[in-house]
């Protein structure tokens, strides 16, 4: 089996296991207790913290431990819509949002919030010209992510933060980095960003873990109430092991994303051009997207048919994103980009990481080309 679902979840480094081990065993003091124990646990939390930091060249006091991106998001976007509410209530943000940002702006218009959803280009890329004239004085946050988790559109981060900023200076930007980091380079203070957030799972980190950036300066309203863990923004006793763990990922992630890049991009531009010679598919990535993934659509057949098929010949690859690979809509990712509702019901996603040869895109094209010819008389003629 050769596994092509990096977009959903990546193996974990063996080192990120391994020391995620040996903190549990060895190290299992709570951190805020005061004898040896917690101290011990205590440093390697704060080094963890410095390590990610340093790694985002921001400050250790600027990040908090998160259970991942979905509880990063719903701290970022509707803790900062809380707190500044008295500034004003209009957000904005874009129609191809992943779920745990976009579902938080629809929460929040069903509290009186008003949101501005701009849309995106044939390609799935936002215009941040158009995106800035929707920022007005009571804006108090604009929320985009780095790469879309279908078809790796990548977003014009530094033209959107520096616009963004030159119309309304209060207003906070706030990045879903999730598929971006250790794809592309990372670079918060030129984004102008005050608020990012990771998941380590995506750059073979733990599962269940991740982080959000947030600015000095900037207060989140607190959407649990606890200790004073994570300054206040995350009660609960800290996940050391996990911390760790992170540290160690997020550190082999941007050491090496420009081999990534560089690698993993040949790879994913060798596979776009075979998919662009099938004539059965239509595809929907761009030149210009994120060096992992590779999305087509198969009009006239159900997605998870050609999953079923790949699978059989040996190949994991998904339809759209993990998080709603179960429910058969359309896709508003592909929809929001102009497809109509064949091509946006047909998507599947083939997503690339470190592990991957050009061996083993070989064998993916052998296999895509058997089950084209495999599920040919399956197809429902299109016109
Ligand atoms: N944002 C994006 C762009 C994602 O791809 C994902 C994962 N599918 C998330 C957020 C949610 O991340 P997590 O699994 O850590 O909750």
């Amino acid at each position: 089996m050769i596994y092509w679902d990096h977009a959903a979840t990546t193996p974990p480094h063996k080192e990120v296991v391994e020391t995620m081990a040996e903190v549990m065993n060895r190290h299992y003091g709570n951190p805020s207790a005061l004898h040896r124990a917690g101290e011990d646990a205590g440093k390697l939390l704060k080094r963890a913290r410095e390590v990610c930091a340093g790694t985002l060249e921001v400050e250790p006091s600027e990040i908090i431990f998160t259970s991942g991106a979905t509880e990063g998001n719903n701290i970022a976007i509707k803790g900062a819509a809380m707190q500044y509410r008295t500034r004003g209530q209009h957000l904005i943000t874009t129609t191809t949002e992943h779920p745990s940002v976009y579902e938080c702006f629809k929460q929040l218009e069903t509290l009186g919030w008003e949101v501005t959803y701009i849309p995106v280009n044939e390609d799935g890329v936002v215009n941040a010209q158009q995106l800035a004239e929707a920022v007005r004085k009571d804006t108090v946050l604009v929320s985009v992510m780095h790469v879309n988790n279908e078809t790796g559109a990548v977003m014009p981060l530094a033209e959107i933060g520096s616009l963004i900023k030159t119309k309304n200076a209060r207003t906070l930007f706030h990045v879903d980095g999730v598929q971006g980091f250790g794809k592309l380079p990372v670079l918060l203070k030129d984004w102008k960003t005050d608020l990012y957030t990771l998941s380590a799972h995506k750059f073979k980190g733990p599962k269940g873990a991740g982080i959000l950036y947030v600015r000095e300066g900037v207060t989140l309203f607190p959407l649990l109430a606890g200790g004073s863990q994570e300054n206040g923004h995350r009660p609960g006793t800290e996940n050391v092991a996990s911390a760790v763990a992170v540290a160690k990922a997020m550190r082999m992630g941007q050491e090496r994303q420009p081999l990534f890049y560089d690698k993993i991009g040949k790879l994913r531009n060798s596979l776009m051009n075979e998919i662009r010679s099938i004539p059965e598919f239509v595809l929907n990535s761009s030149e210009q997207g994120a060096p992992h993934i590779v999305h087509f659509s198969y009009p006239g057949l159900k997605p998870e048919v050609m999953v079923h098929t790949l699978e059989e010949l040996g190949m994991l690859v998904s339809t759209k994103s993990a998080c709603s690979s179960r429910n058969s809509e359309p896709s508003r990712v592909l929809t929001a980009m102009g497809k109509n509702k064949e091509l946006a019901s047909s998507g599947i996603r083939i997503s690339l990481g470190w592990e991957h040869t050009e061996d083993d895109v070989i064998q993916l094209v052998n296999a895509i080309h058997q089950a084209v010819e495999k599920l040919r008389p399956l197809t429902v003629k299109r016109g």
